[in-house]
């Protein structure tokens, strides 16, 4: 019997960042928003490859990639060095591509992804400085098939960023790419949108033998606009891999993309070597050097970043692991949380840490706008759960209360006016509803008391809603028990 060999998947990642800049990396074109803006109105002579021309670095550019580089742990480089890099491409008017090659900016980085099972160290190879390339679009119509091109987007600053093959699965693919966008984020660099193609994840997906430490022919995947795609695009390609070698065949070394619909990649072109790029120093470009004083000053200014601020919550605020990471994935998530405890420091984390991330959240999806600090002041959250806190309002009536802020712009306390909501905690009221509500449900007293106690809890919500909902809940729950308890005794008397 011949017993199946073990295959284990080895993965690195080459992400591409766009840079938020205002102006384009080698000349002072706007950098337009490349889905939406019309073609073709952000070009000049610099980046549409006309001959004479000569580029000048971005230092905004290069400023927000020694930001990315130290977030990442690396080594920043003295001295680096622009390349060119040459293919023909309809995309690419110079006929090359100004990237970094041997010197890049950066090396020697690492990232923490958390996992399954536990934390895990991924090595950052490089990170270098390039431009991004013009945008075609493929038409085809009334029998023709043409190709328009914008240059929008060409000369757009770009940051590549190589992982070491250090990934061992799909689900740590998508832990890798989530929390170095999270990372990308917080250094403001771009809104991390997969969709508009401002972040481009690109997978390297191998096979191995179980314990072999030769690593197997790679392929990589191109073209995927979501986390999910990633995520399942590698799943895909791993298994596909190791069904080939099983079958004593070979991975052949190519460039794949994703095809959603069907869940398969397929294949796009044989892969590329670097020596048919023909890279050699860019001859319009000195040598790119980076003050020391410079970079310290850019290490000074780096926000704290999403796994050190989560560890922090965990321990200056008591939150659980979980909230902390719900709480830190955005920076205006986790500064929103630390105002709101910041005005009401009396109020409990949890608790802050609670409406937050379900309430909060869960208006702003529905709203469809995602998490927006500006529709809700901290100060005016702060507010209605002070409210709660002191009793004012019931949990329910707050939640009423917190959509209808967001709605109106109103504060918490002129809306439990308003609106009513006042909470009633006054026992001889709440013993009135009790009553009341007992009294005009004899069946259902009868079966409590011939022993079915979970009536107590639908008398509960009966008296709750005879109350419009604005009763003291623990002042109810008291009182109920103590009515019915007495009928018991009653009963058995
Ligand atoms: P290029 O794709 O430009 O040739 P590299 O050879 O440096 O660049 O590799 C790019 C990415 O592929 C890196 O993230 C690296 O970790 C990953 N990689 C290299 N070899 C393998 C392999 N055998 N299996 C999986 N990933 C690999
Ligand atoms: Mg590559
Ligand atoms: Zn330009």
């Amino acid at each position: 019997m011949v017993t199946k060999k073990q295959y284990e998947a080895v993965i690195g990642l080459e992400v591409h960042a766009e840079l938020a800049t205002r102006s384009k990396m080698f000349c002072s074109c706007e950098v337009v928003d490349s889905t939406s803006a019309e073609p073709n109105i952000a070009v000049c002579p610099v980046c549409a490859g006309m001959p004479g021309v000569l580029p000048v670095v971005n230092q905004a550019a290069v400023e927000l990639g020694v930001r990315v580089a130290l977030a990442l742990d690396c080594e920043i480089a003295p001295v680096s060095i622009f390349a060119r890099k040459n293919y023909f491409y309809p995309d690419l008017p110079k006929g090359y591509q100004i990237s970094q090659y041997e010197q890049p900016l950066a090396q020697n980085g690492r990232l923490v992804i958390k996992t399954s099972q536990g934390e895990k160290v991924i090595r950052i190879r490089r990170v270098h400085l390039e431009e991004d390339t013009g945008k075609l679009t493929h038409i085809n119509q009334n029998g023709q098939s043409y190709s328009l091109v914008d240059l929008n987007r060409a000369g757009v600053p770009l940051l590549e960023i190589v992982s070491e093959p250090d990934l061992g699965s799909a689900e740590e693919v998508r832990a890798y790419a989530m929390t170095l966008r999270n990372v990308l984020r917080y250094c403001e660099v771009n809104s991390g949108d997969l969709q508009k193609g401002v972040l481009r994840i690109e997978p390297n997906v191998s096979v191995k033998e179980a314990g072999c430490k030769e690593l197997g022919t790679r392929t990589e995947i191109k073209n995927l606009n979501s986390f999910r795609a990633l995520e399942r695009s590698v799943a895909y390609e791993i298994e596909r891999q190791i069904q080939l070698l099983q079958k004593g065949e070979k991975v052949l070394q190519e460039t794949l993309g994703w095809d959603d619909i069907l869940g398969v990649t397929v294949t796009q072109r044989s892969k590329e070597e670097a020596h048919d790029y023909r890279y050699f120093p860019e001859p319009d470009l000195p040598p790119l050097v980076l003050d020391k004083e410079w970079i310290e000053e850019i290490r000074r200014n780096l926000p704290e970043l999403p796994i050190y601020r989560q560890r922090r919550f965990q321990w200056q605020y008591g939150l659980s692991d979980y909230d902390a990471e719900v709480l830190t994935e955005e920076r205006s998530v986790a500064d929103y949380f630390e105002e709101v405890l910041r005005i009401a420091p009396e109020l409990s984390p949890k608790v802050v840490a609670n409406w937050i991330s379900g309430e909060l959240f869960g208006l702003f999806n529905q709203a469809g706008t995602g998490f927006s600090p500006n529709r809700l002041a901290a100060a005016a959250l702060a507010e209605l759960l002070q409210e709660l806190e002191k009793g004012t309002v019931n949990q329910a009536s707050a939640k009423v209360i917190l959509s209808e802020m967001i709605q109106s712009g109103k504060r918490a306390a002129e809306l439990i006016q308003a609106m009513g909501l006042m909470q009633v905690s006054d026992a001889e009221i709440i013993q009135g509803w009790v009553i009341e509500v007992c009294e005009a449900n004899p069946l259902q007293i009868d079966a409590y008391l011939k022993g079915k106690e979970t009536i107590s809890q639908w008398l509960f919500g009966q008296v709750m809603r005879k109350a419009g909902g604005k009763a003291n809940p623990h002042i109810v729950r008291v009182l109920l028990e103590k009515y019915l308890h007495g009928l018991k005794d009653d009963q058995q008397a």
